[in-house]
Formats: C-alpha cells, sequence, structure tokens
C-alpha cells in the first residue's frame, strides 16, 4: 500500500536570491529570467513518489515579512534558508534568519541552507566557508541553479529521504 506523506515546506530568504524560481522550476519545470517579485507569499504543492511513499510537498514561499515568519515557525516540518552565491549580503542575511530560527523553532524542524544561482561567475561566497558554517549548525547544505536546474531536485529528494527515514 502506498503511505501518503505530507510535508510542509517554508522557504525563506532575502528578495532576489530565487526562492520562488526554486519552487517554480521543481513544481513547474519552468525557469523566468525576469520573475515578478511575489507580493504576499504564494502556496504550491507538488507531490513524488520515494519508494512505496508517495510524498505531497506544501511549499510556501515566504516574503520576507515578519508576520510571515510567525506563521511558518508554527507549522513548517522544513525552513529552507535560500541566499544568492553572487551576494555576500544575502548570505549574510541568511545567518540572521537561522539564527533566529534557531532561537524560536521546535528543534525538530529541519532547516537547509542553499546557496543559489551557481551558473553566474560572479561568486562572492566560496562552497567551503558555507559547508563550515553549516557543520557548525547542523544545517544541511545544498547548493542550486534555478535557471540551470542544477541541485533542485536533489534538496527535493534530500529533504523527502530525511522524512521517510524516520
Ligand atoms: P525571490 O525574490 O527570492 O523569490 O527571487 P526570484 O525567484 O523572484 O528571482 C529573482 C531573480 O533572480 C529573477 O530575475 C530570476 O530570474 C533570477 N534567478 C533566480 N534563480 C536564478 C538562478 O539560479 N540563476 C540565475 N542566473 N538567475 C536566477
Amino acid at each position: 500500500v502506498n503511505q501518503l506523506l505530507v510535508i510542509k515546506l517554508a522557504f525563506l530568504g532575502e528578495s532576489t536570491v530565487g526562492k520562488t524560481s526554486i519552487v517554480h522550476k521543481f513544481v513547474n519545470y519552468e525557469f523566468q529570467e525576469n520573475r515578478e517579485q511575489t507580493i504576499n507569499g504564494a502556496f504550491l504543492t507538488q507531490k513524488c513518489r520515494l519508494g512505496d511513499k508517495i510524498i505531497r510537498f506544501e511549499i510556501w514561499d515566504i516574503v520576507d515579512r515578519k508576520s510571515y515568519h510567525t506563521l511558518i515557525y508554527r507549522n513548517a516540518h522544513v525552513v529552507v534558508v535560500v541566499y544568492d552565491v553572487t551576494n555576500v549580503d544575502s548570505f549574510d542575511k541568511a545567518k540572521s534568519l537561522i539564527r533566529e530560527l534557531k532561537s524560536q523553532v521546535d528543534p525538530k524542524v529541519v532547516i537547509f541552507l542553499v546557496g543559489n544561482k551557481i551558473d553566474l561567475s560572479e561568486r562572492q561566497v566560496p562552497t567551503e566557508e558555507v559547508k563550515d558554517y553549516a557543520l557548525e549548525f547542523g544545517l544541511l547544505f545544498y547548493e542550486t541553479s534555478a535557471k540551470t536546474d542544477d541541485g533542485i531536485r536533489t534538496i527535493f529528494t534530500k529533504i523527502a529521504e530525511k522524512f521517510v527515514s524516520d
């Protein structure tokens, strides 16, 4: 019998790092070069199969406003904090969001840290530095490009595996 597993995800991070693009690449297999800004946050779902399990991802694409944070703190199983590898300020912002999450959410909430836009050559945030940081704070770390589709399936598969193995 196929078991249905619902995983609630929230995407957080500075504006323009690519949160909406990552989610849309995964859900709709498409990428838009000049995406209009998501104004009020969006909700999307996607079903996947992993072994004998059917996974339904319920995804919140969160706009960077405090009122939304509280909502996801209470409801998400996984928080994906995204930064842009070509923008060091967005990594600083990611670190401050992680500090906030660590102090406010249930320790059971899984935090993924995702460096996006690896297709661009103007990198400012070295992979090794983030690896060390992620290890120190017990985060799962991946790099992606919503444009080329690099690593996008991987993050959702890793999220699913995390819950299937429990
Ligand atoms: P959000 O505000 O974090 O949701 O960011 P968006 O998904 O709206 O993306 C902001 C801009 O970055 C858009 O113009 C996207 O086309 C672009 N973008 C998003 N992901 C990537 C990526 O992986 N590579 C490149 N080159 N551009 C990206």
